[in-house]
């Protein structure tokens, strides 16, 4: 039965809730073929991209995230120009390839502007040879029109779920938090010409295993050139903590994690898909698993020291009390452990963007 699925070229909804729900050796099968798929199509290379998280200032106030603005149990910080500087210089020596700036959703000229400029600086400092992505919230095409011209290539900006309902249990009620708006966003990015990155939480509460397979879908139907997804993880300040009594055990929301990456390799052979921080927050080898099921990316944080512990999305960050120096150890060891490849000093982009 399930073989019958893995051997298909399209899958319906009701075989990815099949694939959603396979355990043991059904399981194992599904892990198997996407290993396959995933060799064939992008190889055993993973790619790097330096994390730089610019700011945990937030004007959103998302339920599920350690930053929201309402939260006043954090030190808000923003990290110096030259600190940035100071990191993708560290990526481009250490031959990472690429960084992610990622930061707390801000739209003003400032912020606009310091991307700009920043985004600008790091091709400068690199002769042009570190890639770039933004993963800075929901902005106006202008805003992202301008960051595209400055240099950034690839934008990542999850949809979070791809279910109106559940979207709207998950934020406040406003203007600012709108479902229409980030599907608009995703749109106007891929038409400026970034590679368009989107992905979701695995294991919210309220989220059925129907909705993950619409999640799945919905990647598809959109044609998404790069995907980041991993586990909700609680955290304690934040008003979604009160609902942690609904959730799935931890460890069963990291396995479905890695059956989700598993299956979207089987629907979209040729896409980048990070194994995100998040997976390693439960259980070390979650980020192994992932890169065994189909990951191919891996974004190492390389914020300053001293701004990590501030800068907690969720409880229990791996990564916060290291130097940038033994995250890039620890790759090393994490791509042994996983039986890949990293590609030091490549791009890698996503295939299926080029192939458009
Ligand atoms: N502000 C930007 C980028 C930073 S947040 C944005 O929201 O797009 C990046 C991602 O962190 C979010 O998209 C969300 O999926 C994830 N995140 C936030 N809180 C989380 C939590 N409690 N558990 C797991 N992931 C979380
Ligand atoms: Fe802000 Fe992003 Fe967190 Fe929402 S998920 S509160 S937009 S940092």
């Amino acid at each position: 039965m399930i073989n019958e699925i893995l051997n298909k070229d399209s899958f319906s909804k009701q075989d990815i809730i099949t694939l959603l729900k396979a355990e043991g050796d059904d399981m194992k099968l599904l892990f198997e073929k996407s290993a396959e798929i995933k060799q064939k199509y992008v190889g055993n290379k993973v790619y790097l991209r330096g994390l730089i998280e610019l700011s945990n200032i937030c004007s959103k106030n998302c339920y599920y995230c350690g930053i929201r603005r309402d939260n006043n149990n954090i030190q808000r910080f923003l990290i110096r120009d030259e600190e940035v500087l100071e990191a993708a210089k560290f990526a481009f020596e250490k031959k990472f390839g690429s960084v992610v700036i990622q930061t707390g959703e801000l739209q003003s000229i400032k912020n606009t502007k310091r991307i700009e400029s920043l985004v600008k600086e790091i091709k400068e400092l690199s002769n042009g040879k570190l890639g770039i992505t933004l993963s800075c919230g929901e902005q106006t095409e202008d805003v992202y029109r301008r960051w595209y011209e400055a240099g950034a290539h690839r934008y990542l900006l999850r949809i979070e779920t791809s279910n109106k309902k559940l979207y709207s249990r998950l934020h406040p009620k406003d203007k600012l938090h709108k479902w229409e708006k980030r599907i608009e966003c995703l749109h106007l990015l891929k038409k400026l010409g970034f590679q368009t990155g989107t992905g979701i939480m695995i294991g919210l509460p309220y989220q059925k295993i129907e909705y993950l397979a619409d999640d799945l879908l919905f990647m598809k139907e959109f044609d998404i050139d790069m995907c980041g997804m991993g586990p909700y993880i609680e955290h304690p300040d934040t008003p979604m903590f009160k609902k942690r009594h609904l959730l799935l055990p931890i460890e069963e929301r990291l396995k479905l994690s890695i059956k989700m990456l598993a299956i979207l390799r089987l629907i979209m052979k040729d896409i980048n898909m990070a194994a995100t921080t998040a997976l390693q927050a439960i259980n070390i080898e979650g980020r192994a698993d992932a890169i065994r099921a189909g990951a191919n990316i891996l974004m190492p944080n390389i914020t300053p020291g001293i701004y990590r512990n501030s800068y907690k999305l969720y409880d229990n960050k791996p990564g916060t009390n290291e130097n940038a120096e033994d995250s890039a150890a620890n790759l090393a060891q994490l791509a042994r452990l996983a039986g890949a490849e990293i590609g030091y000093g490549e791009w890698g982009d996503s295939k299926r963007f080029m192939g458009r």
